[in-house]
Parts: C-alpha cells; sequence; structure tokens
C-alpha cells in the first residue's frame, strides 16, 4: 500500500501515514480528496503552486488547533515542522473526533491568565 506514498498530494488511493504509520483512505463523498491521516491529523507540506510546481519541503504538517469560520465550519490549524508554514484545512467526516476536541480544547486547559478572573469580566 505504501507505493503511493509519493503521489499523495493528489491521492485517490489508500496511502500510508508517515507520521503514525495508519492507511489512509479517500474520503469517499464530496469532491474534495483527502490529504492528511484521519487518525493522527497529520499531513505533509507537499504543496502545488501556482503553475503546477511541486513544493519540495515534506516536512509533516502538525495540527496545532482548530479554526471556527463565522458559518460554523471547522477548519484545522497546521503548521510545517520543517520550515513553520501555516495552512488551514477543511476538517473531513471521518476526522479523528477525539483529536480535533482535544486540539480545540487545549488553549481552554492552558490558560494563560487566571480563568476564575477572566469568567468575572465576562458576567459583568
Ligand atoms: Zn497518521
Ligand atoms: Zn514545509
Amino acid at each position: 500500500m505504501s507505493r503511493n506514498r509519493h503521489t499523495n498530494n493528489i491521492n485517490t488511493e489508500t496511502f500510508i501515514c508517515s507520521h503514525c504509520g495508519g492507511a489512509v483512505v479517500p474520503v469517499k463523498s464530496g469532491s474534495r480528496q483527502r490529504n492528511h491521516c484521519q487518525t493522527c491529523l497529520y499531513s505533509l507540506h507537499v504543496d502545488l503552486g501556482k503553475g503546477g510546481r511541486r513544493c519540495g519541503c515534506r516536512g509533516e504538517m502538525e495540527p496545532i488547533g482548530v479554526w471556527v469560520k463565522p458559518s460554523g465550519e471547522w477548519a484545522l490549524i497546521r503548521r510545517c515542522a520543517k520550515c513553520g508554514f501555516i495552512r488551514t484545512n477543511r476538517i473531513a467526516a471521518d476526522d479523528n473526533e477525539v483529536l480535533l476536541f482535544t486540539l480545540a480544547a487545549k488553549p481552554l486547559m492552558m490558560l494563560p491568565f487566571p480563568a476564575e478572573k477572566t469568567l468575572e469580566k465576562i458576567g459583568e
């Protein structure tokens, strides 16, 4: 199954996640093709730039947070561990819910200011 590893930026077939080693299956519904692992939510920094030129970075894109669009749609924020490039992607229906939840809750669990006082301010 690893034979598709080099083409996973245009994947329409199953490939092996380079981060967790899990098999990544294509999204069955919708027109968007999966570019990330639904288990660990990592993807690779492979880009088709303007003119179809491939970006050669291929660093691991680490999921670092969740962005909720004004429409309520969730997007995942990923950062390339190699070059620091940050990108957002819509989440897929079968993405790891536990991981998404953890990412969304993390900033609230690690507040850089006292939660009690902030809640008081919100309540005012
Ligand atoms: Zn993975
Ligand atoms: Zn990169």
